[in-house]
C-alpha cells in the first residue's frame, strides 16, 4: 500500500511532442495526468514506444513539457525560475537509467563519477569529507572503498547500477525516477537490485518513479501501477488491484502473458493476443487509442475519447467499458 497520500508530484496534462518533419508531429506524451505520493513507489509499465520514458525524462524537468504541467512540492518543474531554485530542484530529483554503462563517464573513476553532484552542489566542504561520503555511498549500495580509484569498465552490470544508485543517492534526492534499471540486469542481479532499491526507500524515506516494459517487474516493488498506452494513462491501480481485477483490456493482455509459478493454474488460464503493433504516435487512432488492437472495442470507441475516470476507489481507467464517456 501507498505509505501516505500527500502528494510529492502532480502530473497535469503533461505533453511532450516533437516535430519529426513539417507536417508531423509525434505526441510521445500527450495529456499525462497523475500523482505520485510521498514515500511510495509508483511503477509505470506499458510496451516499448509507448512513452514512458520520455514522460520520466519530462518530469525530470530533462526535457522541455510541450503543454500541462509538473509540481515537486508544490513548485513548478518547467516554470521560470531562479537558477538557484532550480539547483536545488534538481538535487531533489535523481534518474537511475538502464543502461548503468552508457550512463557512466568511462574516463572517469567511480570516485569522480559519485562525487559529481557532491561538488556541483557543494555538498563537500573538504577533499577529506567528500572521500568518506564517497566511501559511505559505496558502502550503502553493496561496494566498498576499494572500489572508488576503478573506472566503470572493470565492474559487472548488477555493479555498474549499484554506483549509478550511489551517483544519485549523493545529493541526498527525495525522488528517484528509475528508468527501466534492472531491465538490462540478469535476472538473479534484477532482485538484488530491486532489495537494494527497496531498503534505501525504507532507510531514507525515497519516492520512486519505476520505470519498466512488464507487469512482472513491477509487481513486487510498486504500491501503486499506471499503465500506460500510446502517451497517455489507461489505467492506475494499487499494486493489488490491478494484478486481482485488471480493467483496462490493455492490462488484462499485459497480465496475461506474465508466466505464472502454479503449472495448473498456467495450463487452465487465458492468453489474450494482441493483434498487430501499437500504431504510429505520428498518426494515432482517432477516439480511444486502443480501439485498433482491442478484442472488446464497440462502435463508439472509434469516436470518442474515452473519460480517465475513477471506477472505484484508488482504481482509475479510461475505457467505454466503464460507464459514460465524456464527448
Ligand atoms: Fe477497448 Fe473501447 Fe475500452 Fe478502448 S474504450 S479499451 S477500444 S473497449
Amino acid at each position: 500500500m501507498a505509505k501516505t497520500k500527500e502528494t510529492l508530484l502532480e502530473i497535469k496534462d503533461l505533453k511532450r511532442h516533437f516535430r519529426v518533419d513539417r507536417k508531423n508531429v509525434l505526441k510521445a506524451v500527450d495529456g499525462l495526468s497523475f500523482e505520485i505520493y510521498q514515500g511510495e513507489t509508483f511503477g509505470l509499465v506499458g510496451e516499448s514506444g509507448c512513452g514512458k520514458s520520455t514522460a520520466g525524462r519530462t518530469i525530470m524537468g530533462l526535457y522541455q513539457a510541450s503543454g500541462g504541467e509538473v509540481t515537486f512540492k508544490g513548485t513548478s518543474v518547467h516554470g521560470k525560475r531562479s537558477k538557484k531554485a532550480l539547483k536545488e530542484t534538481t538535487r531533489r530529483m535523481q534518474m537511475i537509467f538502464q543502461d548503468p554503462y552508457a550512463s557512466l563517464n568511462p574516463r572517469m573513476t567511480v570516485k569522480d563519477i559519485i562525487a559529481e553532484g557532491i561538488d556541483i552542489h557543494g555538498l563537500a566542504k573538504t577533499k577529506k569529507e567528500r572521500e568518506d561520503r564517497v566511501i559511505e555511498l559505496l558502502e550503502t549500495v553493496g561496494l566498498n572503498a576499494e572500489h572508488r580509484n576503478r573506472y566503470p569498465h572493470e565492474f559487472s552490470g548488477g555493479q555498474r547500477q549499484r554506483i549509478g544508485i550511489a551517483r544519485a543517492l549523493a545529493v541526498d534526492p527525495d525522488f528517484i525516477v528509475a528508468d527501466e534499471p534492472i531491465s538490462a540486469l540478469d535476472v538473479s542481479i534484477q532482485a538484488q537490485v530491486v532489495n537494494l532499491l527497496k531498503k534505501l526507500q525504507k532507510e531514507r524515506g525515497l519516492t520512486y518513479l519505476f520505470i519498466a516494459h512488464d507487469l512482472s517487474m513491477v509487481k513486487h516493488i510498486s504500491d501503486r501501477v499506471g499503465v500506460m498506452y500510446l502517451g497517455n494513462m489507461v489505467e492506475i491501480a494499487t499494486s493489488e488491484g490491478l494484478y486481482e481485477e485488471p480493467l483496462h483490456p490493455y492490462t488484462q493482455a499485459l497480465l496475461s502473458a506474465i508466466p505464472m509459478a502454479d503449472p495448473q493454474v498456467e495450463r487452465s488460464r487465458e492468453r489474450i493476443i494482441l493483434e498487430g503493433d501499437v500504431p504510429s504516435p505520428i498518426n494515432p487512432p482517432s477516439g480511444c487509442p486502443f480501439r485498433t488492437r482491442c478484442p472488446m472495442a464497440m462502435e463508439i470507441c472509434s469516436r470518442a475519447v474515452p473519460e480517465f475516470k475513477e471506477h472505484k476507489p484508488d482504481h482509475w481507467v479510461a475505457c467505454h467499458l466503464y460507464g459514460e464517456t465524456s464527448n
